[in-house]
């Protein structure tokens, strides 16, 4: 899996200890399964197989559905996001997609500065991550489109 994992301890970034709960897979018998990669080096990282990894895939689950709620789109128009070269800066297309994340990284500004509560920073800040990464890869993907023209 292509998920990256960010904040994380230097045994969580070496693939030793579970990305969620911290478990030490040198010293326990948990069983651990790649649940995606490390940033800093793309090396593989991994979540205990029960319960961390169910943790993740249900995250996962509702990120795809707010994803898909925010877009206005339900599963049956869920397309690649690579679909539609003339679908660029339709409202779809990764322009449209661009400035829902731009707004989503606008309202966690707003929210980050009111908050204190680290629990509620902990997830405006992984919001945070999520959007201004899609945000980059759609940036991109629109400078080359256009650049094609
Ligand atoms: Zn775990």
């Amino acid at each position: 899996m292509e998920r990256y994992f960010w904040h994380m301890s230097p045994r969580q970034a070496d693939g030793i200890a579970c990305v969620v709960c911290g478990a030490d897979f040198l010293t326990t018998k948990i069983t651990s399964v790649p649940v995606g990669r490390s940033p800093a080096d793309e090396s593989q990282v991994y979540a205990c197989q029960v319960p961390c990894a169910a943790v993740i895939a249900k995250e996962a689950e509702r990120m795809a559905r707010e994803m898909r709620t925010a877009a206005g789109i339900d599963d049956a128009d869920a397309t690649d996001v690579a679909d539609g070269a003339d679908a660029v800066f339709s409202v779809d297309g990764h322009f449209g997609s661009l400035l829902r994340d731009l707004r989503a990284l606008a309202g966690a500004e707003a929210l980050l500065a009111t908050t204190d509560d680290i629990s509620t920073v902990r997830y405006l800040l992984g919001l945070t991550s999520r959007h201004a990464e899609a945000a980059m890869i759609r940036a991109r993907l629109v400078l080359a489109r256009t650049k094609e023209e």
